[in-house]
Protein backbone atom coordinates (compact mmCIF):
# COMPACT_ATOMS: atom_id res chain seq x y z
CA UNK A 1 0.00 0.00 0.00
CA UNK A 2 1.24 3.39 -0.85
CA UNK A 3 1.72 5.28 1.84
CA UNK A 4 1.59 9.52 2.17
CA UNK A 5 3.79 11.49 3.23
CA UNK A 6 3.54 13.69 6.20
CA UNK A 7 7.19 15.37 6.48
CA UNK A 8 10.73 15.14 4.57
CA UNK A 9 13.76 16.12 6.76
CA UNK A 10 16.36 17.01 4.06
CA UNK A 11 19.90 17.59 5.25
CA UNK A 12 19.47 18.37 8.68
CA UNK A 13 22.11 19.23 10.77
CA UNK A 14 22.51 20.82 14.20
CA UNK A 15 25.63 22.33 15.84
CA UNK A 16 26.24 22.80 19.38
CA UNK A 17 29.16 26.13 20.08
CA UNK A 18 30.63 24.66 22.64
CA UNK A 19 34.48 26.56 24.41
CA UNK A 20 35.82 23.52 23.21
CA UNK A 21 34.38 23.56 19.78
CA UNK A 22 31.67 23.23 17.63
CA UNK A 23 29.65 19.82 18.07
CA UNK A 24 27.96 18.59 15.22
CA UNK A 25 25.25 16.37 16.99
CA UNK A 26 23.28 15.79 13.84
CA UNK A 27 24.75 15.44 10.59
CA UNK A 28 23.62 16.39 7.80
CA UNK A 29 20.64 13.85 8.46
CA UNK A 30 17.67 12.95 5.63
CA UNK A 31 14.71 10.74 6.10
CA UNK A 32 10.98 10.66 5.98
CA UNK A 33 7.86 10.66 8.50
CA UNK A 34 4.58 8.93 6.86
CA UNK A 35 0.70 9.38 7.59
CA UNK A 36 -0.17 7.45 10.81
CA UNK A 37 2.81 5.85 11.25
CA UNK A 38 4.80 4.75 14.50
CA UNK A 39 8.67 5.53 13.44
CA UNK A 40 10.99 4.19 16.36
CA UNK A 41 14.24 6.26 16.75
CA UNK A 42 17.24 4.38 18.96
CA UNK A 43 20.77 4.46 19.66
CA UNK A 44 22.82 5.11 22.70
CA UNK A 45 22.86 7.90 24.85
CA UNK A 46 24.56 10.90 23.27
CA UNK A 47 23.91 9.91 19.78
CA UNK A 48 21.55 13.38 18.89
CA UNK A 49 18.09 11.29 19.00
CA UNK A 50 16.71 14.24 21.63
CA UNK A 51 18.51 16.41 19.70
CA UNK A 52 17.16 15.18 16.49
CA UNK A 53 13.82 15.26 17.90
CA UNK A 54 13.84 18.84 19.38
CA UNK A 55 15.09 20.31 15.97
CA UNK A 56 11.99 18.96 13.94
CA UNK A 57 10.02 21.30 16.12
CA UNK A 58 13.25 24.01 15.49
CA UNK A 59 13.73 23.79 19.94
CA UNK A 60 16.96 24.10 19.59
CA UNK A 61 18.32 26.58 22.37
CA UNK A 62 21.80 28.10 22.12
CA UNK A 63 24.67 27.23 21.94
CA UNK A 64 23.22 25.20 19.78
CA UNK A 65 21.59 25.96 16.50
CA UNK A 66 20.03 24.35 13.39
CA UNK A 67 23.09 24.96 10.94
CA UNK A 68 22.00 23.63 7.71
CA UNK A 69 18.60 21.41 6.22
CA UNK A 70 14.89 21.67 5.31
CA UNK A 71 12.09 20.53 7.33
CA UNK A 72 9.05 19.84 4.92
CA UNK A 73 5.66 19.33 6.31
CA UNK A 74 2.99 19.17 4.12
CA UNK A 75 5.10 20.51 1.34
CA UNK A 76 6.05 23.59 3.42
CA UNK A 77 9.20 24.52 4.86
CA UNK A 78 8.82 25.02 8.41
CA UNK A 79 12.69 26.56 8.12
CA UNK A 80 11.19 29.17 6.54
CA UNK A 81 8.83 29.95 9.38
CA UNK A 82 8.63 32.93 11.19
CA UNK A 83 8.10 32.86 15.25
CA UNK A 84 4.58 33.48 14.75
CA UNK A 85 4.20 30.51 12.21
CA UNK A 86 5.97 28.44 14.42
CA UNK A 87 4.34 29.33 17.57
CA UNK A 88 1.27 27.59 15.88
CA UNK A 89 3.03 24.87 14.41
CA UNK A 90 4.39 23.91 17.86
CA UNK A 91 1.28 22.66 19.23
CA UNK A 92 -1.72 22.82 16.58
CA UNK A 93 0.57 20.78 14.11
CA UNK A 94 3.30 18.88 15.93
CA UNK A 95 4.05 18.65 19.09
CA UNK A 96 6.02 16.81 22.19
CA UNK A 97 6.06 14.93 25.08
CA UNK A 98 8.44 14.58 27.87
CA UNK A 99 10.12 12.28 29.71
CA UNK A 100 9.61 13.85 32.46
CA UNK A 101 6.05 16.04 31.96
CA UNK A 102 6.77 18.16 34.80
CA UNK A 103 9.36 19.83 33.46
CA UNK A 104 6.77 20.94 30.78
CA UNK A 105 3.34 21.20 32.57
CA UNK A 106 2.57 24.20 34.98
CA UNK A 107 2.37 22.94 38.58
CA UNK A 108 0.05 26.00 39.37
CA UNK A 109 -2.37 25.30 36.63
CA UNK A 110 -4.93 22.35 36.93
CA UNK A 111 -5.40 20.36 34.09
CA UNK A 112 -8.38 21.71 32.53
CA UNK A 113 -6.31 24.91 32.44
CA UNK A 114 -3.88 23.82 31.00
CA UNK A 115 -5.85 22.05 27.88
CA UNK A 116 -8.31 25.15 27.36
CA UNK A 117 -5.43 27.17 27.42
CA UNK A 118 -3.86 25.49 24.25
CA UNK A 119 -6.87 25.52 22.66
CA UNK A 120 -7.46 29.02 22.76
CA UNK A 121 -3.84 30.21 22.12
CA UNK A 122 -4.56 28.43 19.01
CA UNK A 123 -8.23 28.67 18.41
CA UNK A 124 -8.94 31.90 19.82
CA UNK A 125 -12.51 31.70 18.42
CA UNK A 126 -13.58 28.91 20.63
CA UNK A 127 -15.39 29.50 24.10
CA UNK A 128 -14.34 28.36 26.81
CA UNK A 129 -17.26 26.03 27.25
CA UNK A 130 -16.43 24.56 24.42
CA UNK A 131 -12.92 24.18 24.41
CA UNK A 132 -13.49 22.59 28.22
CA UNK A 133 -15.72 20.27 26.09
CA UNK A 134 -13.31 19.49 23.70
CA UNK A 135 -10.46 18.74 27.19
CA UNK A 136 -13.44 16.31 28.68
CA UNK A 137 -13.28 14.05 25.66
CA UNK A 138 -9.75 14.13 25.03
CA UNK A 139 -9.18 13.54 29.04
CA UNK A 140 -12.04 10.89 29.19
CA UNK A 141 -10.81 9.11 25.75
CA UNK A 142 -7.24 8.75 27.63
CA UNK A 143 -8.17 6.86 30.16
CA UNK A 144 -8.12 9.71 32.62
CA UNK A 145 -11.22 10.03 35.05
CA UNK A 146 -13.22 13.59 35.00
CA UNK A 147 -12.78 14.12 38.57
CA UNK A 148 -8.69 14.94 37.28
CA UNK A 149 -9.81 17.97 35.13
CA UNK A 150 -9.52 20.02 38.63
CA UNK A 151 -6.05 18.27 39.70
CA UNK A 152 -3.15 19.77 39.79
CA UNK A 153 0.26 17.99 38.00
CA UNK A 154 1.57 16.93 41.36
CA UNK A 155 -1.45 15.13 41.93
CA UNK A 156 -1.33 12.92 39.19
CA UNK A 157 0.37 9.87 38.92
CA UNK A 158 3.68 9.88 36.16
CA UNK A 159 1.55 7.86 34.26
CA UNK A 160 -1.37 10.67 33.98
CA UNK A 161 0.62 13.42 33.82
CA UNK A 162 2.21 11.64 30.52
CA UNK A 163 -1.19 11.14 29.20
CA UNK A 164 -2.25 14.84 30.13
CA UNK A 165 0.77 16.30 27.59
CA UNK A 166 -0.62 13.60 24.62
CA UNK A 167 -3.82 14.91 25.50
CA UNK A 168 -2.46 18.27 24.56
CA UNK A 169 -1.51 17.62 21.40
CA UNK A 170 -4.09 15.74 20.48
CA UNK A 171 -7.06 18.03 21.57
CA UNK A 172 -5.28 20.36 18.51
CA UNK A 173 -5.51 17.30 16.13
CA UNK A 174 -1.72 17.26 16.09
CA UNK A 175 -0.63 15.36 13.06
CA UNK A 176 2.81 13.99 14.52
CA UNK A 177 3.48 13.69 18.27
CA UNK A 178 7.17 13.23 19.34
CA UNK A 179 7.78 11.16 22.36
CA UNK A 180 11.11 11.68 23.81
CA UNK A 181 11.67 8.90 26.13
CA UNK A 182 8.03 9.72 26.83
CA UNK A 183 7.94 6.34 29.00
CA UNK A 184 11.30 5.81 30.58
CA UNK A 185 10.57 6.88 34.00
CA UNK A 186 7.35 5.03 34.24
CA UNK A 187 6.91 1.24 35.58
CA UNK A 188 7.21 -1.63 33.43
CA UNK A 189 2.64 -1.95 33.60
CA UNK A 190 2.14 2.05 33.46
CA UNK A 191 4.63 1.84 30.07
CA UNK A 192 2.77 -0.80 28.63
CA UNK A 193 -0.19 0.61 29.17
CA UNK A 194 0.91 3.90 28.07
CA UNK A 195 2.18 2.13 24.84
CA UNK A 196 -1.03 0.57 24.30
CA UNK A 197 -3.00 3.71 24.41
CA UNK A 198 -0.84 5.67 22.05
CA UNK A 199 -0.89 2.77 19.61
CA UNK A 200 -4.97 3.43 19.67
CA UNK A 201 -4.77 6.89 19.67
CA UNK A 202 -2.61 6.79 16.49
CA UNK A 203 -5.28 3.91 14.96
CA UNK A 204 -7.86 6.49 15.76
CA UNK A 205 -6.84 9.67 15.08
CA UNK A 206 -4.47 9.18 12.20
CA UNK A 207 -1.45 10.60 14.35
CA UNK A 208 2.36 10.06 13.70
CA UNK A 209 4.15 9.01 16.47
CA UNK A 210 7.71 9.55 16.43
CA UNK A 211 8.80 7.75 19.09
CA UNK A 212 12.44 8.35 20.84
CA UNK A 213 13.71 5.65 22.98
CA UNK A 214 16.32 3.48 24.00
CA UNK A 215 13.76 0.89 24.48
CA UNK A 216 14.29 -1.85 21.97
CA UNK A 217 11.94 -4.00 22.67
CA UNK A 218 9.21 -1.25 23.04
CA UNK A 219 9.83 -0.43 19.36
CA UNK A 220 9.86 -4.05 18.50
CA UNK A 221 6.58 -3.96 19.66
CA UNK A 222 5.05 -0.72 19.16
CA UNK A 223 6.66 0.47 16.21
CA UNK A 224 6.02 0.28 12.02
CA UNK A 225 9.54 1.85 11.08
CA UNK A 226 12.73 1.55 13.24
CA UNK A 227 15.66 4.32 12.60
CA UNK A 228 18.72 3.52 14.08
CA UNK A 229 20.70 6.67 15.21
CA UNK A 230 24.77 6.33 15.75
CA UNK A 231 26.85 9.16 16.41
CA UNK A 232 25.08 11.76 14.99
CA UNK A 233 23.95 9.75 11.85
CA UNK A 234 21.02 7.95 10.47
CA UNK A 235 22.84 4.20 9.86
CA UNK A 236 19.76 2.36 9.19
CA UNK A 237 16.14 2.57 8.97
CA UNK A 238 13.41 0.15 7.48
CA UNK A 239 10.85 -2.11 8.54
CA UNK A 240 10.94 -2.79 11.68
CA UNK A 241 10.20 -6.81 10.82
CA UNK A 242 12.87 -6.19 8.46
CA UNK A 243 15.37 -4.35 10.45
CA UNK A 244 14.94 -6.90 13.27
CA UNK A 245 15.02 -10.29 10.88
CA UNK A 246 17.86 -8.79 9.38
CA UNK A 247 19.45 -5.84 10.48
CA UNK A 248 22.61 -5.10 7.94
CA UNK A 249 24.33 -2.11 9.61
CA UNK A 250 27.24 -3.86 12.00
CA UNK A 251 25.98 -1.17 14.60
CA UNK A 252 22.22 -1.88 14.17
CA UNK A 253 23.38 -6.13 14.54
CA UNK A 254 25.79 -5.07 17.54
CA UNK A 255 22.91 -2.78 19.09
CA UNK A 256 20.64 -6.18 18.63
CA UNK A 257 22.34 -8.43 19.32
CA UNK A 258 23.33 -6.72 22.76
CA UNK A 259 19.01 -7.05 24.27
CA UNK A 260 18.33 -9.59 26.05
CA UNK A 261 15.97 -12.36 24.48
CA UNK A 262 13.44 -14.30 26.21
CA UNK A 263 13.40 -17.16 24.47
CA UNK A 264 13.78 -20.26 26.60
CA UNK A 265 16.39 -22.11 24.36
CA UNK A 266 18.57 -18.99 23.82
CA UNK A 267 21.59 -19.55 25.56
CA UNK A 268 23.68 -17.47 23.62
CA UNK A 269 26.11 -14.60 25.38
CA UNK A 270 25.32 -11.27 24.84
CA UNK A 271 27.19 -9.26 22.05
CA UNK A 272 28.93 -6.26 24.02
CA UNK A 273 30.19 -3.03 21.32
CA UNK A 274 33.73 -2.56 21.63
CA UNK A 275 34.83 0.77 22.91
CA UNK A 276 32.99 4.16 23.25
CA UNK A 277 30.82 5.90 21.08
CA UNK A 278 33.02 9.07 19.64
CA UNK A 279 33.71 12.12 20.87
CA UNK A 280 31.73 14.60 18.50
CA UNK A 281 34.11 17.51 18.95
CA UNK A 282 36.49 15.76 17.10
CA UNK A 283 34.48 13.08 15.22
CA UNK A 284 36.04 10.22 13.42
CA UNK A 285 37.18 11.18 9.78
CA UNK A 286 34.39 8.78 7.21
CA UNK A 287 32.16 6.24 8.62
CA UNK A 288 31.91 7.51 12.44
CA UNK A 289 31.82 4.02 13.35
CA UNK A 290 35.00 2.33 12.07
CA UNK A 291 37.27 2.48 15.37
CA UNK A 292 34.15 0.17 16.90
CA UNK A 293 33.56 -1.76 13.76
CA UNK A 294 34.63 -5.29 13.06
CA UNK A 295 34.29 -5.06 9.49
CA UNK A 296 36.17 -1.67 8.66
CA UNK A 297 37.84 -1.74 5.49
CA UNK A 298 40.19 1.06 4.56
CA UNK A 299 38.20 3.32 3.21
CA UNK A 300 35.64 3.49 5.80
CA UNK A 301 38.48 5.41 7.94
CA UNK A 302 38.87 7.57 4.38
CA UNK A 303 35.25 8.53 3.65
CA UNK A 304 31.52 8.44 4.68
CA UNK A 305 29.32 6.09 3.28
CA UNK A 306 25.97 7.74 1.98
CA UNK A 307 22.27 6.33 2.94
CA UNK A 308 20.84 4.17 0.69
CA UNK A 309 18.01 2.34 0.07
CA UNK A 310 18.85 -1.61 -0.40
CA UNK A 311 16.94 -4.70 -2.06
CA UNK A 312 16.04 -5.71 0.67
CA UNK A 313 13.65 -2.39 1.39
CA UNK A 314 15.84 -1.05 4.32
CA UNK A 315 18.08 2.30 3.88
CA UNK A 316 21.96 1.94 4.96
CA UNK A 317 24.93 4.09 6.12
CA UNK A 318 27.67 1.64 5.31
CA UNK A 319 30.25 0.77 2.44
CA UNK A 320 29.49 -3.01 2.90
CA UNK A 321 26.39 -2.36 0.56
CA UNK A 322 27.86 0.12 -1.43
CA UNK A 323 30.35 -0.24 -4.23
CA UNK A 324 33.90 0.98 -3.59
CA UNK A 325 37.30 -0.16 -5.06
CA UNK A 326 38.87 -2.04 -1.59
CA UNK A 327 35.42 -3.83 -1.18
CA UNK A 328 36.88 -7.44 -0.29
CA UNK A 329 39.82 -5.80 2.02
CA UNK A 330 39.78 -5.87 5.60
CA UNK A 331 41.87 -3.14 7.57
FE1 LIG B 1 31.83 -0.69 9.41
FE2 LIG B 1 32.83 0.47 7.25
FE3 LIG B 1 30.24 -0.06 7.39
FE4 LIG B 1 31.30 1.86 8.89
S1 LIG B 1 31.16 1.82 6.67
S2 LIG B 1 29.88 0.32 9.56
S3 LIG B 1 33.30 0.96 9.38
S4 LIG B 1 31.92 -1.54 7.36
Amino acid sequence: MERELLASIQDLSVTYHTRIGPVSAVDHISFDIYKGEILGLVGESGCGKSTLGKALLRMIDPPGEISSGHIIFDKEDVMQYDDDRMRDFRGRRASMIFQDPMTSLNPMQRVDDHLIEAIQVHEPKTSEKDALKRSSIMINRLGIGLNRLGSYPHQLSGGMRQRVMTGIGLVLNAELIIADEATTSLDVIVEAKLADQLREIRNEYGVSLLMITHNIALVAEMADRIAVMYAGHIVEIGDVYEVFEKPLHPYTQGLLGSVPSIQLNDRNELFKMPGEPPNLTHPPAGCRFHPRCQHAMPICSQLEPALIKQSSGQSVHCWLYQDHPDKNEKR
